[in-house]
C-alpha cells in the first residue's frame, strides 16, 4: 500500500510499504478514508525530535473496518470509525481512570501511545491506505454510516477533543473570560470549545491574519501579537484584570516562531495574562528534557518557567496529552445534533500523493493552509 514516509528534516515521500495485518486477536485493520496532518507532525518533520527515517506519519485517523481479529466482539467489518490518536489498552490503571493519553500498557518507558509518532510506541501511522488498530473494541468510536460529516468526524481523532481537553484542564465555566494562545487548529478548537462551554469572552492570540480571521468568525476576539504585547492588549479588554483562564496551544513552536530565542515565551506570557488565582490549560507540546539530546527542543523541555510569578498569583495549571476517548463520544453527538461544526478549520482535502507538497506548505503556515486532510480515496 501507499503511505507517507518521513525521510529527513523537511522531507516526506509517498512510498510503497507492507500492508498492515492483524497481529493480535484484539486488532482490526481499517481502510483509511481520512487522515489529517497535525501541528504535532511538524515537530518530527522539522527534525526537532529523534524521529528516524522510515516512520509512517499520521495519528488523526478515520476509516472503515476491513478485517477484525478473532478476539474483537464489539466492532464489525464495515463499521465507520474514528480512532483517538492515543493508542490505549482500556484496562490499565490510567485507562480505567479515563487517562487514556497515559496508558501504561501500550508504551513502556513513556507516558502514552500514539500512531505514527516518535517515542510513542511501535504503532504505524495512518497517512496511508490501511491502518492496524490495537485494542480495537476499546479504541474505535463508531460513526453514522455513509460519508456525511467526514471532515467534522475526522477532527474527533485529535484536535477537537484536544481543544476541549484544554478547556477542561483550565476548568472553563459559563461566563468566564479565556485567553487562548495559538490560532492553529488546536487553538481554534480550544476557543471553539470554550465558547461551547459558555465563556463570555474568548481572546485568541496569533500573528497569522488568516487564522485570526477564523477566530473572529466563530465569535472570539483576535489579538495580533505582532502589534504589541498580547498580555497588555488582553488586559485592556478585561478592565485591566486579565482573563479568568488561559490556554497554551502553541508549545515550543513559539520558539521556532521567535527565531529560537525565547523558550517558554507562551507559558510565561500566559502567567502574566491570567488574573491571580486563575487556571491554565497547557496542550501545546513541550518535549521531555533529554540531557545531551540532539535538539534545541530537548533543552526546551526544561524551560525557563516563571515559578515566582506563578506562585505569587496563586495560579493552577493542567498539562499533557489529551485523553481523547474521554470526550470524543459527546463531541461526536454534538456534531450529529448539528450543535458543533469543527470543520470550519479544514482548508484542504487532498489525495495521499499530495502529502509532500502539503507538508511543506502547512509547515510554512502559508496563507490559507490551516488544516489539511489527506484522503487516499480521492
Ligand atoms: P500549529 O503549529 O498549526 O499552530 C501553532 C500556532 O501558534 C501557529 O498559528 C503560530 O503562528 C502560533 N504561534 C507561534 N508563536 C506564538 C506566540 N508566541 N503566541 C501566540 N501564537 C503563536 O499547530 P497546532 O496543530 O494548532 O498544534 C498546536 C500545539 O498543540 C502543538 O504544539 C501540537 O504539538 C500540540 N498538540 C497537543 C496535543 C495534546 O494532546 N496535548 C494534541 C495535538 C496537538
Ligand atoms: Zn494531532
Amino acid at each position: 500500500m501507499k503511505a507517507v514516509v518521513y525521510q529527513e528534516p523537511f522531507r516526506v515521500t509517498v512510498e510503497d510499504v507492507e500492508d498492515p495485518r492483524i497481529e493480535q486477536p484484539t486488532d482490526v485493520v481499517i481502510k483509511i478514508t481520512t487522515s489529517a496532518i497535525c501541528g504535532s507532525d511538524l515537530h518530527m518533520y522539522e527534525g526537532r525530535t529523534g524521529a528516524e527515517p522510515g516512520i509512517v506519519f499520521g495519528h488523526e485517523n478515520m476509516g472503515v473496518v476491513q478485517e477484525t481479529g478473532s478476539g474483537v466482539t464489539r466492532v464489525r467489518k464495515g463499521d465507520r470509525v474514528v480512532l483517538p490518536f492515543n493508542v490505549a489498552c482500556g484496562f490499565c490503571r490510567n485507562c480505567l481512570g479515563g487517562f487514556t493519553g497515559f496508558c501504561l500498557t501500550v508504551n513502556k518507558g513513556f507516558a502514552g501511545g500514539a500512531y505514527g509518532y516518535v517515542s510513542m510506541g511501535p504503532y504505524r501511522g495512518g497517512q496511508a491506505e490501511y491502518l492496524r488498530v490495537p485494542f480495537a473494541d476499546f479504541n474505535c468510536l463508531q460513526l453514522p454510516q455513509g460519508d456525511e460529516h467526514e471532515d467534522d468526524f475526522a477532527l474527533l481523532a485529535d484536535i477537537f477533543p484536544t481543544g476541549y481537553h484544554a478547556t477542561e484542564l483550565a476548568k472553563v465555566s459559563p461566563g468566564e473570560t479565556v485567553a487562548v494562545f495559538g490560532a492553529g487548529p488546536v487553538g481554534l478548537m480550544a476557543a471553539y470549545s470554550a465558547l461551547i462551554r459558555g465563556a463570555s469572552k474568548v481572546f485568541v492570540v496569533d500573528k497569522q491574519p488568516d487564522r485570526l480571521r477564523l477566530a473572529e468568525q466563530i465569535g472570539a476576539i483576535p489579538v495580533d501579537f505582532s502589534q504589541g504585547d498580547p498580555s497588555e492588549q488582553i488586559k485592556d479588554g478585561t478592565h485591566g484584570e486579565g482573563t479568568d483562564k488561559g490556554i497554551d496551544a502553541v508549545g515550543y513552536q513559539a520558539t521556532a516562531a521567535a527565531g529560537g530565542e525565547q523558550p517558554a515565551v507562551v507559558l510565561n506570557t500566559l502567567i502574566e495574562t491570567v488574573r491571580p488565582t486563575g487556571m491554565l490549560g497547557v496542550v501545546g507540546l513541550y518535549v521531555p528534557a533529554d540531557p545531551g539530546g540532539p535538539t534545541e527542543a530537548a533543552k526546551i523541555g526544561e524551560l525557563l518557567f516563571k515559578t515566582g510569578k506563578f506562585f505569587e498569583k496563586g495560579l493552577k495549571m493542567g498539562t499533557g496529552q489529551a485523553n481523547v476517548k474521554t470526550y470524543n463520544r459527546q463531541l461526536r453527538d454534538l456534531i450529529v445534533a448539528g450543535r458543533a461544526t469543527p470543520s470550519f478549520v479544514v482548508s484542504q482535502r487532498l489525495p495521499l500523493h499530495a502529502a509532500p507538497d502539503a507538508y511543506q506548505r502547512f509547515d510554512k503556515r502559508e496563507e490559507g493552509w490551516t488544516k489539511v486532510l489527506l484522503q487516499p480515496g480521492r
